[in-house]
């Protein structure tokens, strides 16, 4: 049997696969519901015309595109690595930290990757608890000792949290780095769409990883452009694990086309952020609500009295994540912030459902 030759410790493991197909409402992976300017546009229709820009290998160190995002940080070029999605910059990271068996601490609920990454690159995940009573905020001590217990190759913080949306602020992060010494790696895919960034800590810890992206608040999820900021020993680690060739040479470009265009993006953001609040306190009056948790990112997640709530959703053609059956987020689903007309409609079924 073929099968044998895969992984025992991988049976049981499920691989990622979001939904396909298309849907009228699609609310499902916190994506940007807003379309780019033309101009944007004409320049990358322009740019795939050039045949060199296919026929050749992309740069393997998207050099000019890590160029620029060191300029906006104000850091320098050996504190970035880009890759295919803060995915890749996960998994690439993970490889080079890991000797099989070593552990990876992140909290739970979160984003399903560091999990997904972990168990690939044969480590051992360690789980901490979000308290739901508690609208899952961190209880930073509990990191600490865990970590000092454990002694793990790296903690995963994320903030705002995917799929809770609670932040930690620039103190907490600090309080994490001051009392651990193993890489903690800060998911910032979000926080465009919060208060607090910090990225300005890379400067004084060397242990800190930043991750970032642009497949959420500058729309470019599906040209997969994410990259680590952290100290130079931090980045050198991470591209011991890099493939060579792995972002495009698309890719590369239209980033640094939205970094040149940047401040363009913050109206978008503006509006989701509006939209987020609209939304959550007109969802708070819809009947069977349960609980609304307080967000800082794209994405709300509610609680209701209904654990078929997604599968109804969807039948009416709104696609949103479910979480129904986590045992941490009973009944959950995660809406992502749409356009108005999508809340709208979104908000419209759920009262004809709950
Ligand atoms: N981190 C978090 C918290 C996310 O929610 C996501 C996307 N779902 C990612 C990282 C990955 O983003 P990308 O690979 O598109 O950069």
């Amino acid at each position: 049997m073929i099968n044998n030759y895969i992984r025992k410790d991988l049976a049981g493991f499920t691989p990622y696969e979001p939904e396909l197909g298309s849907y009228p409402i699609k609310l499902d992976a916190n994506e940007n519901p807003f379309v780019h300017n033309e101009g944007l546009l004409n320049k990358i229709k322009e740019f795939i015309m050039d045949s060199s820009n296919i026929t050749r290998y992309p740069d393997t160190t998207s050099s000019l595109l890590k160029n620029k995002i060191a300029e906006y940080w104000q850091l320098k070029a050996e504190n970035v690595v880009c890759g295919v999605g803060s995915d890749q910059i996960i998994d690439c990271m993970l490889k080079v930290l890991i000797e099989p068996g070593d552990k990876i601490v992140f909290p739970s609920p979160s984003f399903s990757m560091y999990k997904h990454s972990t168990v690939l690159n044969h480590g051992v995940p360690i789980e901490i608890t979000l308290n739901q009573d508690n609208d899952y905020n961190y209880d930073l001590d509990e990191f600490i000792q865990v970590a000092n217990k454990e002694k793990p190759k790296a903690i995963f913080l994320c903030s705002p949290n995917n799929p809770t949306g609670n932040v930690l602020d620039n103190d907490s992060i600090e309080y994490v780095l001051k009392n651990v010494k193993c890489p903690v790696v800060l998911d910032e895919a979000y926080a465009e769409f919060a208060d607090t960034t910090s990225v300005a800590l890379v400067n004084k810890y060397e242990h800190l990883v930043v991750l970032r992206t642009f497949s959420k608040a500058y729309g470019l999820a599906g040209l997969r452009v994410g990259y680590a900021l952290g100290s130079k020993a931090m980045i050198d680690g991470i591209k011991l694990g890099m493939p060579p060739y792995n972002l495009n040479t698309i890719s590369q470009y239209v980033g640094t086309l939205i970094i040149d265009q940047i401040d363009l993006y913050n109206k978008d953001i503006e509006f989701i952020i509006n939209e987020r609040k609209r939304l959550a306190s007109e969802l708070q009056t819809i009947n069977n609500v349960e609980k609304v948790y307080p967000s800082e990112a794209n994405f709300l997640l509610i609680k209701t009295n209904k654990s078929t709530l997604a599968k109804e959703l969807k039948e009416k053609g709104i696609l949103v994540r479910n979480f129904s059956s986590h045992p941490n987020m009973l009944n959950c689903i995660r809406v992502t912030i749409g356009t108005e007309e999508e809340n709208n409609k979104l908000i419209e079924v759920l009262n004809t459902l709950l």
